[in-house]
């Protein structure tokens, strides 16, 4: 995700009156934000991805007790290397860090074994037919309207629609909309046509981690979970989906699908939202109107990064992204700077994403194929090797990619979804970030820091 490229330029356009004097420091969530109250209590976390374990391992810092139940196999969530396919390991899901100025950050810098660097590369855009690198395209009138609608789609002030509706009212030339689509909707885990603008627009003007982004040098991002969250892992019981929770007495009722039942005082919650909008767990009571209307008007759907593997490279060594292809939106050489590894990570959200999905082991083909398109015969196809296909949305537990606005939504239904229930169920996770920095690592990470503040509240 590089959603972040261009905030600078869009925010210098932004009125300083409307963000208030000191908007820039006021939602980045840092261990000095951490101001527990003295409630004591037993306490169980649903799931754990960075949300969870970091809630968990404030708990346990505080001296409470607490369980997490996770119902896949394995610690992480959404952040899962692929180690052995290459000479480095892979990321799956989180990949970049976005911005300096977060708590996220300061662990990653903090792990031993893993650095950060920002590899140079250089963006390539597939247009008419045509692979050509930024700099062969310099000036070109159409791929300067889709970067200059890119670089102010987030100052938007009209009334609520999506980006492509935008992008079509403004008179944009069809040629480029897959680029546009690529360097936003994808971007934001989804497609312009799904994207409200001003959703976008909201989040970018409270974003405050920095603009700068990195990439992983060396180790991996489960590298980094694991060494600042080893007490909270040893009180993971995996294997374990929650499928009932009971908020009906003062003890809660946890059960999970094999008909475990576990007892607490109060449950945080940290699925993905696309698990609360499945209705795999029920409640009881139901929920709220306002939680299940927050649940709706929050979007998030099909993503894949699938990772191919070739013989020999055909692209320019400085290659860092291609952007464009109607199959594969975007496709980034995640070894830039620290391998020689011939390896290409597609990167494909939203409808691109549920077609790709939908053809199962063949999408490798199609990929291979828009490659081809790109480079000219055979080439790709003759050069490849292996494929690793991560399917988001066909992962039982995540089943998608990670949130985004739609028409209609926007911070309000993040609020509502993060208010705690009669302070028996609270709720973290990326989705439930309140602070811009949703869909993000570090932002899960901060609804972390803010339910242990609600949570220890008497
Ligand atoms: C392809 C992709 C690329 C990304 N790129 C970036 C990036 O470059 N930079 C960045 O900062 N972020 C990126 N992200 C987003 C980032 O990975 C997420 O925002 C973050 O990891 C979410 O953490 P979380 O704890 O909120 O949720 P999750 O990591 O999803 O954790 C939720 C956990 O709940 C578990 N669970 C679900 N249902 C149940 C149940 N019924 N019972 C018990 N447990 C359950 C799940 O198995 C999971 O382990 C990317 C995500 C994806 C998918």
């Amino acid at each position: 995700m590089e959603r972040k490229k261009f905030l600078k330029q869009s925010l210098l356009a932004v009125p300083a009156l409307y963000l208030g004097s000191n908007w820039l420091f006021t939602s980045c969530k840092k261990k000095d934000d951490i101001k527990p109250g003295d409630w004591k209590g037993d306490v169980i976390v649903i799931g754990a991805g960075i949300a969870g374990l970091h809630t968990a391992k404030l708990l346990l810092d505080l001296g409470i007790n607490v369980t997490i139940l996770e119902a896949s196999g394995k610690t992480g969530g959404r952040i899962q290397a692929l180690s052995g396919f290459a000479d480095f390991d892979i990321e799956l899901g989180a990949e970049e860090v976005h911005g300096d100025k977060s708590e996220w950050y300061n662990l990653v810098k903090g792990t031993p074994g893993v650095s950060l660097h920002t590899p140079d590369g250089e963006d390539y855009f597939f247009m008419n037919n045509t692979l050509k690198s930024e700099t062969a395209w310099a000036g070109d009138a159409v791929l300067v309207q889709a970067q200059t609608f890119e670089s102010t789609a987030r100052n938007y002030s009209g009334a609520d629609k999506t980006v492509h509706e935008a992008e079509v009212a403004q008179g944009n030339n069809p040629a480029n909309y897959e680029i546009s689509n690529a360097l936003i909707g994808n971007e934001y885990g989804t497609s312009n046509t799904r994207l409200s603008i001003k959703g976008i627009t909201e989040e970018d003007q409270l974003w405050s981690s920095g603009d700068k982004n990195y990439n992983l040098k060396t180790g991996s991002y489960d590298d980094v979970l694991r060494h600042h969250h080893a007490a909270a892992i040893d009180k993971v019981v995996l294997n374990s989906p929650v499928t009932k929770i009971d908020y009906n007495e003062s003890k809660l009722a946890i059960t999970t699908a094999a008909g475990k039942v576990y007892n607490a005082d109060r449950v945080v919650i940290t699925v993905p939202l696309a698990v609360l909008k499945s209705g795999k767990i029920t409640f009881s009571p139901a929920l709220p109107a306002a939680k299940t209307t927050a649940i709706s008007n929050i979007g998030m759907g099909a993503g894949m990064k699938v990772i191919l593997k070739f013989k020999t490279r055909f692209w320019d060594s400085a290659l860092g992204t291609l952007i464009g292809g109607p199959k594969s939106a975007e496709m980034w050489t995640p070894g830039l700077g620290k391998s020689n590894a011939p390896i290409l990570t597609t990167f494909v959200m939203g409808e691109k994403a549920e077609y790709l999905s939908s053809l199962g082991n063949d999408a490798t083909n199609v990929l291979l194929a828009e490659l081809n398109q790109m480079y000219g015969g055979n080439t790709a196809t003759a050069a490849f090797e292996a494929a690793y296909i991560m399917d988001w949305g066909k992962q039982p537990y995540i089943l998608g990619a990670y949130s985004y606005p739609i028409v209609g939504g926007g911070i309000a239904q993040r609020s509502a979804l993060a208010t705690n229930i009669d302070k028996k169920l609270f709720f973290a996770g990326e989705a439930t970030n309140t602070a811009g920095h949703s869909a993000t690592a570090h932002g899960a990470l901060e609804t972390a820091i803010r339910v242990i503040n609600e949570v220890t509240q008497g």
